[in-house]
């Protein structure tokens, strides 16, 4: 058994790790914390009392205790509990059961859904619900104490309860002080925890981005040399994950954690590669530029769109794939197209992006050389095309990298505010303008194409 966890046979006071670092429980009086009932959804306090007065323990646990410390506000509330999900559902009307990797309850109120959880074991003398392949979990509904339950949780931020009973907080890992020195620290053996679960280092950086806490050393040293754990990882929960890293407003603090952990490279291989390999910094610049825009649009209530995230994290490596067909002599359109589909192809071996994101994605790259053009008829399919404004809102940002798109941003934004008549004349005067401008090589054009019709 690869993380077996020995339960003492006292149980409460003294229990062991997965590395057998003995943990006591310390419990933080309502007088010497600062989580209050008010701050507390109704709909939590609704289900914590619910269960106490079943005579089931109740805590809330996990994010939202982290969250309630440090003087945040949590995006959801979780309940920790001895009931076993068939209890909790015979105590609410509105309750169903879910998962299969992790058995849990949900208790519907409208929009809100308090996840209520078993405790769970990390021990398990075979008897019990559990699955390992590879040394990672694919199912886990092992039950226990709640000293079991909190050893088995990432870290020791994440595992503390608060007790309904007498608005305590129950800290079994340390967790208390780990959180008034906001510090971020695996429970157990920080190896063993990434083995079993690599989506642990993400989280880490995540984390550490949002609630702006340190890595503690022990918890940070081994993650660049596991980094490569991730391909092992389920596509579609790294997907999750990157929405999670990057669209919660700490997308500029994420993307910093991963470069300094070394996890870039195991999320966006062929980005992290063309990053470091521009060695202008340019694409970085971009990149942390488009990151910084969208932690602002998030700051403000304004919608962020996981296609345009992808695009912004994708671009370095969909540049260097340009470059290189087009220096195997492919034509720009055909090497744009190409670039694109290579670049997501790869990409999805290792995030699940589904297609009602991939495809807007792709078309905000190859609508960007569509702004250089000022041809009439361009120009109109450009502006109705249904993402031109998240691809000129891209343009804008590539001045960042470099400042060649100056004219073009120019023009494109007078042209979305001119009304389509306005725009009609201001195009027919370009024309007329382009058509001298142009009309030796026009005509040469011409000449040719009606000779060589398949040539373009
Ligand atoms: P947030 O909701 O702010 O993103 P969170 O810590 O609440 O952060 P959730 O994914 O909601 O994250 O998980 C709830 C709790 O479940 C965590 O606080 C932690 O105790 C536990 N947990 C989540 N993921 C893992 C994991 N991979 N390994 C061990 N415990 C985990
Ligand atoms: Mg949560």
């Amino acid at each position: 058994m690869p993380f077996g966890n020995p339960v003492s046979p006292t149980g409460i006071a003294t229990i062991n790790s997965p590395v057998a670092t003995p943990f006591t429980l310390r419990v933080i009086p309502r007088d010497q914390h600062t989580i209050s009932r008010k701050d507390i959804s109704p709909n939590a306090l609704r289900v914590l009392y619910r269960l106490r007065e079943a005579g089931f323990g109740a805590y809330l646990v996990g994010g939202a205790v982290r969250d309630l410390l440090v003087g945040g506000r949590p995006k959801d509330f979780d309940v920790a509990t001895d009931a076993t999900p068939e209890q909790v559902k015979q105590l609410f009307r509105n309750c169903r059961l879910i998962g299969r990797r992790f058995r849990l309850a949900h208790v519907v109120f409208g929009r809100e859904i308090i996840e209520v959880a078993t405790f769970r074991a990390n021990s398990d003398d075979g008897s019990g619900d559990r699955e390992v392949e590879n040394g990672m979990l694919v199912r886990d509904n092992v039950y226990g104490s709640i000293e079991d339950d909190a050893v088995r949780r990432d870290f020791s931020c994440n595992a503390l309860y608060y007790a309904i009973e007498d608005f305590s907080v129950r800290d079994y890992t340390g967790g208390f002080e780990d959180v008034l020195a906001r510090r971020m620290k695996l429970i157990g053996d920080p190896e063993q925890r990434y083995r079993e679960d690599p989506v642990r280092m993400l989280r880490a950086v995540r984390l550490a981005a949002k609630l702006k806490f340190d890595i503690e050393p022990a918890t940070a040293a081994p993650i660049p040399r596991l980094a490569g754990l991730l391909d092992e990882a389920a596509p579609a929960r790294l997907f999750e994950e990157v929405l999670k890293l990057f669209l919660s407003g700490h997308g500029v603090a994420s993307f910093e954690g991963l470069e300094r952990h070394g996890l870039l490279p195991a999320l966006f291989p062929e980005s992290a590669a063309a990053l470091k390999s521009n060695r202008s910094g340019a694409l970085r610049r971009f990149v942390v530029e488009g990151l910084r825009s969208t932690d602002a649009r998030v700051a403000n209530d304004e919608p962020v769109s996981p296609a345009f995230l992808f695009a912004l994290l994708l671009w370095p490596a969909f540049c260097r794939a340009l470059i290189a067909l087009q220096r195997q002599g492919l034509a720009p359109e055909e090497a744009q197209r190409r670039a694109a589909d290579r670049v997501t192809l790869h990409q999805l071996t290792t995030i699940a992006l589904p297609r009602r994101f991939s495809l807007p994605m792709q078309e905000i790259w190859l609508l960007q050389s569509r702004f250089a053009s000022r041809q009439r008829k361009r120009v109109l399919r450009t502006l109705t095309h249904p993402r031109f404004r998240a691809a000129f809102d891209f343009l804008v940002l590539r001045q960042v990298a470099s400042s060649e798109h100056e004219a073009d941003i120019a023009f494109w934004r007078e042209a979305q505010q001119q009304s389509g008549h306005e725009l009609e004349s201001a195009l027919d005067a370009a024309h007329a303008e382009g058509m001298e401008d142009e009309a030796p090589r026009r005509r040469r054009r011409r000449r040719r194409r009606s000779g060589t019709a398949a040539g373009e």
